[in-house]
């Protein structure tokens, strides 16, 4: 995702993940919404939270606490697991960051400050994430849900596959 041509996708956009788009612009815009929305929060972007979401915009790829503990280490900000499971634990409560759970990682939201009901769309091979609207979706799930009696609360939608580059590099 480090391809610079010009291309109309803006952030957010599900397809941004999995296309070749202007990266640097993509991650200096949500650093600096993390930035705006953690000082309306009141909370503290600290250099390794700030770090991890980095590393989490990094190739629109979920990385597991381990992934990312390497990564900080590598980086002088210490080698203890909680440097990296407080960072991500930071970054999801203030919605910066999503647990995929299909691959045990995390990965950066793409619509942070803004209520939404993602479908993760999950590349196996190559752990791109991109959220997808699930509005329709889960009201799809929420009238099967009433038909059976059961009120959801939430729900975790996740689909796995292949993007587009992976199938082309596969055929
Ligand atoms: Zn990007
Ligand atoms: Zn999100
Ligand atoms: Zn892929």
């Amino acid at each position: 995702m480090t391809d610079s041509s010009q291309s109309p996708l803006r952030p957010g956009d599900p397809a941004a993940a999995f296309s070749p788009h202007d990266h640097a612009a993509c991650t200096a815009e949500a650093l600096k919404r993390a930035d705006r929305l953690c000082a309306v929060a009141g909370a503290r972007l600290t250099p390794v939270r700030r770090r991890v979401l980095e590393l989490l915009l990094e190739h629109h790829r979920a990385m597991g606490a381990y992934e990312v503990l390497d990564r900080l280490a590598a980086e002088g900000f210490g080698h203890q697991p909680p440097v990296a499971y407080r960072a991500l634990d930071f970054l999801t409560s203030q919605g910066l960051a999503h647990r995929i759970r299909r691959l045990n990682a995390f990965a950066a939201c793409s619509h942070p400050g803004q209520a939404h009901a993602p479908v993760f769309l999950i590349c196996e091979d190559c752990h791109a994430v991109a959220e997808a609207s699930g509005t329709v979706v889960r009201a799809a799930l929420d009238d099967a849900a009433a038909a059976a009696g059961f009120s959801v609360a939430g729900a975790t939608l996740e689909a796995y596959g292949l993007c587009r580059a992976c199938r082309e590099a596969r055929a």
